[in-house]
């Protein structure tokens, strides 16, 4: 005779008592079962047949059904509980001190990996979920490998506000600019060219002399500016010991500081006199910083946070998968902009159209039908297109650029990058390895790790590529350096 569709969950509720009093975190049994006896779970398809799909419960099913979806529960506890009869479920020691569930007894809004067949966490609120982040379960791989992720970006993000630029390249490029210069004005106004060499000779003589006597200001302050006072010192220090040493090395740290704020100056004096722009502008580097903290934070609370109410649990993941849409748009926006630092209508097309692009995606992703499972392989080849897409302006900066040594570097990098992103991709979609043992990567190496440790290497990939970029163009001076001067017979200035 078929059962009433709370049968399952009362059936399901006298079998897991004495577990539920047994556990220590009581509390999120009590809100599992609430769950259990609205849902009426089901576990036909994902229990008997093992398929990567999953049929939802409907309120409305034939009684036939519910019949057979009772009879299949009862096996699905039975299985779980090793006997035949209603004797409570035997779980792993570890898992039932830890109130963790296997994948028969879980919502059906947690089951998106077959192959992961234990260590799920019971349902739970804000509080449950936030201290499930210092314990074991099978999304602790997935919520410490983002978050590790998203700390390690943040250090980059200071280190490159702390970044000193890379100094102007000299080279016969420079000079030939600088000699361009001279002779085009020259040819013009000879006064005018006497003026420009004495302007220049003013500005460098006026930045370094000034950084000069500020040094020997200091030095003079201090009292060490003559050889036989540094003598003395030398001696004292001597005497002083340990005292003595620390005061030589404030000594040294003053004046290496004082030599690198005169590099500085004779950089910018050079850069204004070869009308270069030095150091460049590092916004994209942050567009790209911030958008990887974006996606590794918000992936690592979406797992954090995943075991809470279905409709909760339903929103996060759509942000999850925005996250990596967002990374992907801003990976674009520092090789863009350096690479078509010279050419700004391409540069403005590139960052356009894959902003659309971004944007489409993000769109498709917060869609609600763009969730259910059987959308998962066409959700990562979406990803991988928009990924995809990066090949189109790393190619043309490389040709547009002469392949230059630093961008051919910077383009392998990017294809590395990509390598790994499409390789993660793959892995994920693929359930690979827990597809080849289910149940033996349910903690560690599972394929959601896999993929989140490999976006996390290729952003940092990306990252080096960006700062082989930036000192590129800090050495060619914007784009003041970069290939040959113009002819002689195209005049400069009016
Ligand atoms: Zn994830």
């Amino acid at each position: 005779m078929p059962a009433p569709a709370g049968a399952a969950a009362l059936r399901w509720r006298g079998a897991q008592q004495p577990a539920a009093a047994a556990d220590a975190d009581g509390g999120s049994w009590e809100a599992f079962e609430a769950i259990a006896a609205a849902a009426a779970f089901d576990y036909p398809s994902t229990s008997s047949s093992g398929s990567d799909s999953y049929s939802s419960s409907d309120s409305d099913s034939a009684p036939a059904q519910v019949g057979a979806a009772a009879a299949a529960h009862d096996a699905a506890v039975a299985a779980v509980a090793g006997t035949a009869g209603g004797a409570p479920p035997r779980r792993p020691a570890r898992q039932r001190a830890a109130s963790l569930l296997p994948y028969e007894l879980t919502p059906e809004h947690y089951r998106d990996n077959v192959y992961i067949h234990h260590w799920y966490r019971p349902p739970g609120g804000f509080r449950k979920s936030l201290a499930s982040l210092f314990r074991l379960h099978n999304e602790t791989g997935n919520v410490w490998t983002h978050l590790l992720g998203f700390i390690i970006f943040i250090f980059l993000t200071a280190a490159t506000v702390h970044l000193k630029p890379a100094p102007l390249r000299l080279g016969a490029d420079a000079l030939a600019h600088l000699e361009h210069k001279l002779v085009t004005y020259g040819k013009s106004n000879l006064l005018e060219l006497v003026q420009a060499v004495e302007s220049w000779e003013h500005r460098v003589v006026s930045f370094t002399g000034s950084q000069l006597g500020a040094l020997e200001d200091r030095l003079s302050a201090i009292g060490r500016h003559n050889l036989q006072e540094l003598l003395q010192l030398s001696d004292a220090v001597r005497a002083a010991g340990q005292t003595g040493w620390q005061e030589l090395s404030g000594v040294g740290e003053k004046i290496s500081a004082e030599i690198s704020n005169l590099e500085s100056a004779v950089q910018s004096a050079l850069a204004t006199a070869l009308e270069a722009k030095w150091p460049v502008s590092r916004w994209p580097i942050y567009v790209f910083t911030a958008g990887a903290m974006i996606c590794l934070l918000t992936s690592a609370v979406c797992h954090l946070f995943g075991c809470c109410a279905a409709h909760v649990t339903a929103v996060m993941w759509r942000f999850d998968y925005a996250g990596i849409a967002v990374l992907i748009v801003a990976s674009f926006f520092p090789p863009v902009h350096f690479g078509f630092l010279c050419a700004p209508h391409l540069r403005l097309f590139y960052l356009a159209t894959t902003t659309l692009l971004g944007l489409c995606t993000l769109c498709v992703t917060l869609m609600s039908a763009f969730q259910r499972p059987e959308f998962q392989t066409y959700r990562a080849l979406l990803f991988v297109s928009l990924g995809l897409w990066g090949i189109v302006p790393m190619l043309h900066g490389w040709f547009l650029n002469g392949g230059q040594p630093e961008v051919t570097r910077a383009l392998l990098l990017d294809l590395l990058m990509g390598a790994i992103y499409i390789g993660g991709a793959v892995v994920y979609a693929a359930r690979f390895p827990e597809r080849l043992k289910p149940g033996a990567f349910d903690v560690a190496f599972h394929s959601h790790q896999l993929f989140h440790v490999a976006v996390v290497i290729a952003a940092l990939i990306h990252y080096k590529a960006v700062r082989i970029l930036l000192a590129w163009r800090d050495a060619s001076g914007g784009c003041a350096l970069s290939g040959p001067p113009p002819p002689l017979a195209a005049p400069l200035a009016a």
